[in-house]
């Protein structure tokens, strides 16, 4: 049951604009250019193409913004009513051009992150005398304290995750003679059939490719007796929102685990655990790597953990905050992220778990709660 009266998406949106502009300006940015990637869609609820043919929002931080839009998409664009106006281009327009006479004199631009390389080289010819920055530099620390609205589709969308999870662990998935691809795509399509709109992403590594973090799911047949890592997460819709992510990780064993892979999981649990018990306001995030790492280290594993312990969440799969080592920076109110450490021993076996949190007002939200226990499927 929902609790809250729906709202207009736009109520967010304006918020959303007013945000963007007053960091623009404590930046001294003039322009902000949001092209294909989470920050146009984060503000305006639209998501571009990944096509050759541009779509840019122009965001001044002192004058009206104006969407530059391919005709034929124009159709998909919610009107922005007071928050951006449209201006579409048919084919054979200069869409550049265009977008550099609404950038008009301003000098100090930014420009999405994941914008094609080949904009941003004819942005730069068609003003000449622009300076250009990355958008994540004002979007990331914005994007990263996710409203309520954000919240509420993270943790639908892990919820959806973890009933796939669930089956997974109970054995409902059959692993034993299959193929990881295989396995991968009964896992997409179940994120999907629990109210994901798509799968992103399904790793399945079997036996020695468990110990690969990110590995291509491939024709191997899962044996007897091996550990499988399962990352999967996909894109969830709330009504009027503009698609958030799930992720999450299970890691579990077809029979009898092979020699010393309890030992190791239990580790990882105690890790994991104890990484997402330290989360709160005011903790750093290399802190969060910082407690996990050094239990994996004392055990004897710290060369075999691989990566950072977690990302951010929210319109992408990764953004910020990064919890690793060197970031310094402290978690805040809103934000989302993952806690994922694992443990991989090179050619022989490996094993992750990994949830989403955010951080609430008061205590840290669990956006995954299957069983962490190691669970043998013996199917
Ligand atoms: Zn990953
Ligand atoms: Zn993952
Ligand atoms: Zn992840």
């Amino acid at each position: 049951m929902s609790t809250a009266a729906p709202t207009s998406p736009w109520a967010a949106r304006t918020a959303r604009f007013g945000r963007a502009r007053a960091a623009m300006a404590a930046a001294g940015i003039e322009v902000a250019l949001c092209s294909i990637g989470a920050d146009l869609p984060w503000l305006s609820g639209y998501t571009a193409m990944p096509l050759e043919r541009p779509t840019v929002l122009v965001l001044p931080a002192d004058g009206d913004a104006t969407l530059v839009v391919p005709r034929l998409e124009a159709p998909r664009v919610e009107a922005g009513g007071e928050l951006f106006g449209l201006r579409p281009w048919l084919d054979g327009e200069d869409a550049v051009g265009i977008v550099a006479e609404l950038v008009g004199r301003r000098r100090r631009l930014v420009i999405s992150d994941r914008a094609f390389a080949g904009l941003l080289v004819d942005l730069q010819s068609a003003l000449p005398s622009a300076v250009f920055g990355r958008a994540s530099a004002i979007f990331g620390p914005l994007r990263a304290v996710k409203d309520e609205q954000e919240t509420a589709a993270l943790r639908a969308a892990g919820a959806a995750a973890d009933r796939v999870a669930e089956a997974l662990l109970a054995g409902e998935i059959p692993l034993i003679g299959r193929s990881e691809i295989d396995v991968s795509r009964e896992l997409a399509a179940r994120l999907v059939a629990e109210g994901h709109r798509r799968a992103n992403f399904a790793i399945v590594g079997s036996g020695p490719n468990s110990a690969s973090p990110h590995h291509e799911p491939g024709e191997r047949r899962i044996g007897r007796g091996e550990a499988v890592v399962c990352d999967f997460g996909g894109t969830f819709h709330l009504p009027g929102d503009a698609g958030y992510c799930s992720d999450t990780t299970r890691t579990v064993v077809t029979g009898e685990p092979p020699d010393g892979f309890s030992e190791m999981y239990a580790v990882l649990q105690a890790a994991q655990a104890a990484a997402c018990a330290v989360v709160g306001a005011g903790i750093s995030c290399e802190q969060v790597d910082g407690v996990g790492r050094r239990m994996i280290s004392e055990a004897g594993y710290g060369e075999h953990f691989l990566h950072r312990i977690g990302h951010g969440i929210g319109i992408e799969e990764h953004e910020d905050p990064y919890l690793v080592a060197g970031n310094t920076e402290a978690l805040a109110v809103g934000n989302a992220f993952s806690v994922e450490p694992g443990i991989y021993l090179d050619g022989r076996m490996g094993a992750r778990i990994e949830d989403i949190l955010v951080l609430g007002a008061d205590e840290p939200i669990a956006c995954n709660s299957s069983d962490h226990s190691l669970h043998v499927v013996d199917a």
